[in-house]
């Protein structure tokens, strides 16, 4: 399998070259030249596979040539060892737990499975990989879990010195291995400024192999079609169509969504739900697709105004807008009504949800207006407790502090600090 940029100007390139580059040399993002069906007794029986027997067989076309089969088997057996229950709220809405991961939020699948990419990458070659991640939070964490221990690549993390919480920034700092965490005296921007700097710095790039770890990535981004696959197999004996409402930021989890009904799945619709970052709702009202700053909101992992995936998804449908309609709704819904669907929730079944479900929650009621009589399913991307203050606030209520934040609160931070990119730099060139 090859992968093409959808700038067209860079040569097509296997899949370990993909992962490498991250983003093509035309700063395009990386798409697979085909995207076979798998059988239709594949789904017909899916709920008789195993979680990764339904992943083999849903990446291997796009590993293959590169990732021999039994290597593949013992990644997907590293990378999801944790469970993915669909909980049903109603008797037509269900969520999709997606935070029982090491890191609590959804991100673990990717940056795990891209982390055993990599690592299996660079078992013959002498050259160690260096990968350099700014992160505002969540990913930075995800990222730093995925890849501790691997052998053959190092990671650095920058984060904003006090601007990300307590527990995020435990996360980051305290695992020592091949994680080391540079706290930078500035902002997130700051932080992404520095990272691009590094990725444009001859000198650096002559003395060691950079790479990525963002979610444009092929390999963070194609595994999460496992996670539409693991709901479909849980919800098919509902025996009504089923739609999947996504929290979306920079839209690749819901891309995966529709690259997983290329696969064939039977799927009725999607709907991106969006905080009031709407670039991609308004581009579904209007046919024009117009960027701007990010705000801030109480969903604070979907803050994004130019979301980085969405070129994937209108690629997908050959930018046919009419065709797009047909697979895909989007709807915008600000704090207040956030706040008001996480009470809702709560109050119809005591389940707690956090702020990015909520608002998947919202885009699905939202299309169940119309379509009744379908099966919705919300994905619930982080738990509640990353969200604590907000959550608690809301519904009033005291959350439990579970084993994997408890865990990390307790180690000791270990950062090394910087202000500039060139102590970034002197800090690279030393190790
Ligand atoms: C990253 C993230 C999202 C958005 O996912 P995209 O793939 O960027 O659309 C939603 N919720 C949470 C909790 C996240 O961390």
């Amino acid at each position: 399998m090859k992968f093409y940029s959808l700038n067209n100007k860079a040569p097509e390139v296997s899949f370990d070259t993909a992962v490498i580059n991250g983003i093509a040399p035309d700063k395009g993002l990386y798409f697979p030249e085909k995207i076979s069906p798998l059988s239709s007794s594949f789904f017909e029986n899916i709920e008789n596979l195993s979680n990764e027997e339904i992943a083999f067989k849903a990446i291997q076309q796009f590993v293959e040539g590169i990732v021999p089969n039994d290597v593949l088997k013992d990644i997907l057996k590293e990378v999801l060892d944790f469970a993915f229950p669909v909980v049903e709220i109603t008797p037509n809405i269900a969520t999709l737990e997606l935070f029982h991961g090491p890191t609590m939020a959804f991100k673990d699948v990717g940056a795990r499975f891209m982390a055993q990419c990599l690592g299996y990458f660079s078992r013959s070659s002498d050259n160690e990989v260096t990968v350099l991640v700014a992160t505002s939070g969540d990913t930075g964490g995800a990222v730093a879990n995925g890849f501790l221990g691997v052998d053959g690549v190092n990671v650095v993390i920058l984060y904003p010195s006090g601007k990300v919480s307590d527990f995020q920034e435990r996360q980051l700092t305290t695992l020592g291995k091949n994680i080391t965490a540079l706290e930078v005296d500035g902002t997130f921007d700051d932080c992404q400024a520095m990272v691009k700097n590094a990725f444009l710095d001859k000198e650096l790039l002559d003395h060691m192999k950079l790479t990525s770890a963002n979610s444009i990535n092929v390999a963070r981004w194609l595994p999460q079609l496992f996670y539409f696959l693991f709901a479909y197999k849980q919800a098919k004996s509902k025996d009504k169509e089923i739609v999947f409402s996504v929290p979306s930021g920079n839209f690749g989890n819901i891309c995966a969504g529709l690259v997983a009904q290329r696969l064939g799945m039977p799927v009725k619709h999607f709907v991106a739900s969006t905080n009031v970052n709407d670039t991609v709702p308004q581009f579904m009202l209007t046919k024009e697709y117009t960027p701007k700053p990010s705000t801030a909101t109480i969903s604070n992992a979907m803050d994004v105004g130019d979301p980085s995936n969405f070129i994937r998804i209108r690629h997908l449908f050959q930018d046919n807008f009419e065709e797009l309609k047909e697979h895909l709704s989007s709807f915008s819904f600000n704090d207040n009504e956030t706040k008001d669907a996480l009470k809702e929730i709560y109050d119809i079944k005591g389940y707690i949800a956090d702020p990015h479900g909520a608002v998947g929650y919202l885009g699905l009621k939202k299309y169940q207006e119309q379509y009744p009589d379908t099966y919705g399913i919300f994905l619930e991307t982080a738990h509640p407790v990353k969200f604590l203050d907000v959550v608690e606030e809301t519904l009033n209520e005291k959350l439990e502090i579970p084993y994997q934040i408890q865990k990390v609160m307790g180690k000791t931070k270990k950062s090394i600090k910087i202000s500039t990119y060139g102590g970034l730099k002197d800090f690279l060139l030393k190790s």
